[in-house]
């Protein structure tokens, strides 16, 4: 434990077993992929071997060749998943604000997310992806499902995503954020990047854990006419897969559908064929309880953004409404779930304590895994034989007990990104507290500095 590079855990050789002991070990769901969530906490030890946890239990023996770390007390959990991201945003994390006033969520669009794509190149976009990983990975954040966007640098981007997430060592599910803004050309781009990335994806092998998977890309309503709905709706259905956009991201979406004398968003979605299983729709502030009941009877994902809404102040998702594929996402502001978590629960007691609870919070958290868990086919959530070794090592000098009654208190209050000792993902340790970062400050500074110029907020 005195290795202060390290974390107190070893770099994994992956080629070496490793076996884990003495550890607090919790986790959320069983093994067998159609188990309902189970959160447990054992006192154990693990052992890896390659990608996936071999074998778990109370006193494991080392064999031959295998490297024994003691924990001595230390919490072992699964990784964070992040069901909304853009890691496009990183860079723009300290930018100077635009000089015209922010009055509208249309205000915030038009001022600096529109402004950020326009100026990404592809050497940002990968700067940016590796950045923003380098970040998640320090919170605990092992799986990002990611919304890009970078228009003047549309092809080939999601690769620049993908390298960006594996320098770091992290897994992703990718999509480019069709959008119409940039004319039929672009539009045109933008759905061939999506097309691109699913076929080179290509199916799921069995035995594999993958790295990467992908989804239909699109950014919302709002900027998508109805023939870009339809051919989104095409790639859908030649790839099996669902969509992943922004819905009812405050009252917007539904302004200018009736501005246009379109169907209401949800409605637009449906009418193209769009309501497809596995689709994950962020935001949902301005839904009815009918839209609600809707994605539930699709089987769609609604991400709830908490920290993002408050901060564009598009207005308060009704998450005590929310279909039972409920999950988290931090949409670009970061990829700290465990703050995203507190934030949903606080806003649900903020006036007066709500609906929402423990009980709601878990489902939203848990939900996460549930999704990461139907879309990579894989058993993430779990720390148990056969699933793959995503965990946290926390160190977080163990004040209070923990037990599988209190786990979401911990979560809520007592875990934190400066206790995390380590981060592994696919059995590789990617991350231990006092590394250095991937990339050098002066290449970031001068990437950022950049783009905050071709932006206009900086001269
Ligand atoms: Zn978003």
């Amino acid at each position: 434990m005195s290795d202060k590079k390290s974390g107190g855990v070893p770099a994994v050789d992956r080629e070496r077993p490793l076996l884990l002991k003495n550890a607090i070990i919790l986790d959320y769901y069983p093994v067998a992929m159609d188990a309902d969530p189970a959160p447990r906490v054992i006192r154990g030890d693990l052992r890896v071997v390659g990608e996936r946890i071999t074998d778990r239990g109370p006193n494991l023996d080392p064999q031959e060749g295998e490297e024994v770390v003691d924990l001595d007390g230390m919490t072992l959990l699964p990784g964070n998943i992040n069901a909304h991201g853009h890691l496009y945003a990183a860079l723009a994390g300290g930018m100077p604000q635009p000089n015209a006033t922010l009055e509208t969520f249309t205000d915030i669009l038009t001022e600096i997310w529109w402004p950020l794509d326009r100026a990404l190149d592809h050497e940002a976009v990968y700067l940016s992806a590796l950045a923003g990983a380098w970040d998640a990975a320090r919170c605990g954040t092992t799986l990002i499902f990611d919304h890009h966007a970078s228009l003047a640098a549309v092809g080939g981007s999601l690769d620049r995503i993908e390298q960006g997430l594996a320098a770091v060592g992290l897994r992703g599910c990718l999509c480019y954020e069709t959008t119409d803004r940039g004319g039929k050309g672009q539009r045109d781009t933008c759905l061939d990047e999506n097309e691109r990335y699913l076929q080179k994806l290509g199916d799921l092998k069995p035995g594999d854990v993958p790295r990467f998977r992908g989804l239909v890309g699109a950014h919302a309503s709002f900027t998508l006419e109805d023939k870009t709905l339809q051919l989104l709706g095409d790639i859908c259905s030649r790839h099996d897969t669902g969509l992943h956009i922004h819905l009812a991201e405050g009252p917007t979406d539904r302004e200018v559908s009736r501005e246009r004398g379109w169907l209401d968003p949800l409605e637009r979605l449906a009418a193209n064929g769009l309501l497809r299983a596995g689709s994950i729709f962020a935001h949902g502030v301005d839904l009815s309880p009918l839209d609600m009941q809707t994605i539930e009877d699709h089987d769609c994902w609604l991400v709830h953004c908490g920290r993002s809404n408050m901060n564009n102040g598009v207005g308060r998702a009704p998450v005590d409404r929310f279909p039972s594929r409920c999950a988290l996402g931090t949409d670009g502001l970061d990829d700290n779930l465990w703050g995203e978590l507190r934030t949903t629960y606080f806003r649900g007691n903020e006036g007066g304590r709500g609906p929402l609870g423990h009980a709601g919070a878990a489902r939203f958290w848990l939900g996460n895994y549930r999704l990461a868990r139907e879309v990579f086919g894989e058993p993430f959530g779990s720390l148990d034989t056969g699933a793959p070794a995503d965990f946290i090592v926390l160190d977080n000098f163990r004040k209070t007990p923990l037990d599988q009654e209190n786990w979401l208190s911990h979560l809520l209050f007592c875990f934190h990104p400066w206790d995390i000792a380590a981060v592994y993902v696919g059995g590789s340790r990617v991350y231990a507290r006092g590394d250095a970062p991937p990339a050098d400050a002066a290449l970031l500074q001068e990437t950022a500095a950049r783009i905050w110029k071709l932006m206009g907020v900086t001269k």
